[in-house]
């Protein structure tokens, strides 16, 4: 069965209806004032930041770490992956 996961978080779920229902901590507008975002990339072992090309492991380290490249600003945001 496929897994889904949140762009911004990283969080998995089995199902797309539950990932777009529930609301995300790391919603760039601020924690929980969104929903999580469906990644719609593939799963994979390493994920590029699509600002700043560092690699990590997971979603939720990635989406976990300031990005030094964000668009907004250094460190103003964080990592976000490429597809
Ligand atoms: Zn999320
Ligand atoms: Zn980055």
């Amino acid at each position: 069965m496929a897994n889904f996961y949140c762009e911004y978080c990283g969080k998995k779920y089995s199902n797309v209806k539950s990932l777009t229902g529930a609301p995300c901590y790391r919603h760039p507008n601020g924690a929980n004032k969104g929903k999580h975002k469906l990644y719609e990339g593939s799963e994979k072992t390493k994920y590029t930041c699509k600002y700043c090309g560092t690699l990590y492991p997971s979603l939720i380290s990635m989406t976990g770490a300031p990005c030094y490249r964000h668009p907004n600003g250094a460190n103003k945001g964080r990592h976000s992956p490429a597809l």
